[in-house]
């Protein structure tokens, strides 16, 4: 590293501590501050407590494997933002704030760190580049991840993707039939990860919408957005496109739903990338794992994961599920023992709750299920 070169800090950006939830779930999250005084942001990762760890941004510490180093190579004046659309090794493509595509290089620390531990830059990640030409550019600095979905691998973390604003649940009416119960786990991970969920139930042509009242009512009433569409027709495609303008968001259902025709309803265009860039990662073995962002025209990003099952239930703490369920967390603090699983424990708020109908009872049951690690 060139010693002209002066790293400085990250500015803080404020709007981040209002983005961390810290207290919403039942318990604390584990917090090892590594200073405090560096600029961090906090996220959980989909993982148990074991795996759990904040992506801590601040003055790069080569020996923190979990931090993510952030720089800027004072001198380097004309550097433009852009966000990392995928991943391969120490190449990454970034689209620039000028919509164009560059295809970067990592530099300097970041190269340094991501080749000896982790990899540091990620799909999703907002990066400061230089262009070095035509469409060609280096990454400088990564900025600080507003969330990060990740999954261990061989004992390390590996970041998914970065700053998704939400997940669109994709359920359909029939074929495949509503699974609620795989919603709720969705839902769960959705929780987990701190990224908005909305949960999206088409097909709606082929039903009569008043018979689904009950079940979007449970769900609305935790304050969850749902929408009826139907790819097919049209109908709620338009409020969808609203809601993934400017956003970016993971698309999360079995297949079969309609998750790549509610997104080619949204964008015709998409229509031949979608099914590229699945026929692409489907070639390679060892990029099946790997997410990248299609750019919406209209502004925003969608995820695209060779099989988004990844982003389903990982191994969950079970002490941790009941705070990821809106519904049960009123509940939970006031049962007798401080320990109840709100199964067979005597003296059970949550358990009362159900039994006089403040509770939803297949919520409830799908609670017990994702608890005794039932798959649906
Ligand atoms: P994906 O696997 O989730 O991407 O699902 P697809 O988009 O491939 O859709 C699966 C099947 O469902 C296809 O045959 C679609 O034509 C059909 N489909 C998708 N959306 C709708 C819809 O709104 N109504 C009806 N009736 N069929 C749909
Ligand atoms: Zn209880």
């Amino acid at each position: 590293m060139s010693d002209k070169r002066k790293r400085i800090r990250t500015p803080f950006r404020k709007h981040h501590q209002s983005q961390t939830r810290r207290g919403d779930l039942t318990r604390d999250f584990q917090q090892d501050r590594i200073d405090e005084e560096a600029p961090t942001s906090e996220r959980v990762s989909g993982k148990g407590e074991l795996t759990r760890h904040r992506t801590v941004t601040g003055q790069p510490q080569a020996d923190d494997a979990k931090g993510l180093p952030v720089e800027l190579e004072v001198g380097d004046a004309e550097g433009m933002l852009g966000r990392v659309l995928c991943v391969h090794g120490l190449a990454s493509s970034v689209q620039g704030d000028d919509g164009r595509l560059y295809n970067c290089v990592t530099r300097g620390l970041l190269k340094t760190l991501s080749t000896t531990q982790r990899q540091t830059v990620a799909v999703g990640d907002r990066v400061w580049f230089r262009r070095v030409g035509e469409d060609e550019g280096a990454i400088q600095r990564v900025e600080p991840r507003t969330n990060a979905v990740s999954r261990a691998s061989r004992g390390r973390q590996h970041v998914i993707v970065a700053n998704l604003d939400q997940a669109l649940i994709v359920t359909s009416t029939c074929d495949p039939p509503l699974k609620a119960n795989l919603v709720d786990r969705f839902l769960v991970t959705a929780e987990l990860s701190r990224v908005r969920p909305i949960i999206c139930i088409n097909k709606i042509d082929r039903v009569d919408p008043a018979d689904l009242q009950p079940l979007v009512g449970v769900y609305g009433q935790m304050g969850y957005t749902v929408l009826l569409v139907s790819a097919a027709t049209g109908f709620g495609v338009d409020r969808l496109a609203r809601l993934m303008k400017d956003k970016e968001s993971a698309l999360l259902g079995q297949s079969g739903v309609g998750k790549s025709s509610l997104l080619n309803a949204i964008e015709p265009d998409l229509k031949l990338r979608v099914g590229e860039v699945s026929r692409e990662t489907r070639k390679g073995s060892h990029t099946t794992t790997a997410a990248q962002l299609i750019p919406l025209k209209h502004g925003g990003f969608v995820v695209d994961t060779p099989g988004m099952r990844q982003f389903q239930l990982w191994d969950i703490v079970p002490e941790e599920i009941a705070g990821c369920f809106r519904d049960l967390r009123p509940y939970v603090h006031l049962c007798r023992y401080p320990d109840c699983t709100h199964t067979h424990e005597a003296d059970c708020a949550v358990k009362d709750a159900v039994a006089d109908g403040r509770l939803d009872a297949r919520r409830y049951e799908s609670y017990c299920k994702m608890l005794s690690g039932d798959a649906d």
